[in-house]
């Protein structure tokens, strides 16, 4: 499956566009469930034990410093529990820690919406830096500000409050938010005619936060200063309609003047629509998710995945669906291999 930027500028440009994204096949909504489904029950056909109301409070260390085990609480009951071949930290990010959100990534506390199962409160990474760990791209997290579907709004054009544009909005929704939350005041809105209006499937209470018969009565109610966002629309339609954007270099499917009234501004701004975000920094690893310390040396037993390590991830404005699973998926089994062969 496409999943995100690959046929959008500048990748496009960069790597010969490809579907590379994969999904279990499943019609509609509901695949990740499926999938999950599956290699569960084939852990656990295998032979893994899974412990469900636990949490894991520390990681032992043994006198040479390597991880011998962990303290974890179970139905209540503190355990310690012994590591023979290692500890993999598969604890989540810490988007709900708003603390440590704070601390190492404060930009994402623009984004109130948190795209986390509810437990991504940094433990694991701190569990791993309490022992020396490096932890790498911290100020670095997804961000979403959905705009479509319906996908006639890719068609559209974000201005900021100058009237600017600022972004190919072909790009994918996680990139375009991250250039969002960048303008003045993270205050940005989607230019629509009434040919591609429609109300974002995951924000349909979208505001309107100006509509009129002509692009200057829109600039107007925006408050803009005068002619600047009616340039840019009359810019943008002049080479959208020879199938072009230099400017932004958006493609040419998503071209179109802007040309139907009546006009309308989705607003974007931080009031009317609130951002998710996780965080994509972590434990540094390598690729076979041994966790490395400050020194870039393994330590001795502990594995980390998915975004309590940083894997392929690390930059939010290059994002795109699917690396979150895919890198814990993908590196969570490379460290499982790595320490079942200690
Ligand atoms: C609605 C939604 C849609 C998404 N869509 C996509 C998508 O299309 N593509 C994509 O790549 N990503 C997507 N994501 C993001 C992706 O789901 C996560 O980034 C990914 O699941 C992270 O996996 P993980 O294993 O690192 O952490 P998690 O899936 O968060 O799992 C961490 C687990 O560790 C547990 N835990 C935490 N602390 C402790 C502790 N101390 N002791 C014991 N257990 C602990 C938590 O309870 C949790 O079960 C989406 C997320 C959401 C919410």
């Amino acid at each position: 499956m496409w999943s995100g930027s690959e046929q959008a500028w500048p990748f496009s440009a960069a790597a010969r566009p490809a579907p590379r994204g994969h999904a279990a096949q499943f019609d509609g909504w509901g695949a990740g469930k499926v999938l999950m489904a599956s290699l569960s029950a084939r852990a656990l056909a295998l032979g893994a034990v899974a412990h469900y109301s636990s949490r894991v409070l520390a990681l032992v260390v043994d006198q040479a410093g390597a991880i011998a085990g962990i303290a974890v609480r179970i139905d209540g009951a503190l355990r310690f529990v012994r590591a023979r071949r290692g500890v993999v930290l598969c604890a989540g990010g810490f988007i709900g820690n708003r603390e440590m959100v704070g601390q190492y990534a404060p930009a994402a506390l623009r984004c109130p919406q948190l795209v986390s199962g509810g437990n991504d409160d940094g433990a694991g990474i701190r569990m791993g830096i309490s022992v020396g760990a490096a932890a790498i791209h911290m100020d670095q997290f997804f961000a979403t500000l959905p705009f479509f579907p319906p996908e006639s709004l890719v068609k559209g054009i974000f201005v900021n409050q100058r009237g600017s544009r600022f972004i190919n909005e072909d790009a994918y929704h996680g990139r375009v938010a991250h250039y969002v939350l960048g303008q003045p005041g993270g205050r940005a809105w989607l230019l629509v005619d009434n040919g591609i209006f429609g109300r974002p499937m995951i924000h349909p209470d979208i505001t309107v936060a100006a509509a009129g018969d002509s692009w200057s009565e829109v600039e107007q109610e925006l408050g803009m200063p005068t002619g600047a966002l009616v340039h840019t629309v009359e810019e943008f339609n002049r080479h959208a309609a020879a199938g072009d954007d230099p400017y932004f270099h958006k493609a040419a499917t998503w071209l179109r003047p802007l040309s139907e009234g009546p006009f309308a501004a989705l607003s974007y701004c931080p009031d009317d629509m609130p951002a998710h975000a996780f965080t994509l920094g972590g434990l540094a690893t390598l690729p076979d998710g041994r966790v490395l310390d400050t020194g870039r040396q393994p330590i001795a037993g502990l594995y980390a995945a998915g975004r309590t390590a940083c894997g392929l991830p690390r930059w939010g404005e290059g994002y795109s669906s699917g690396m979150s699973l895919g890198d814990s998926t993908f590196f969570g089994r490379m460290a499982g291999l790595h320490a079942a062969a200690r």
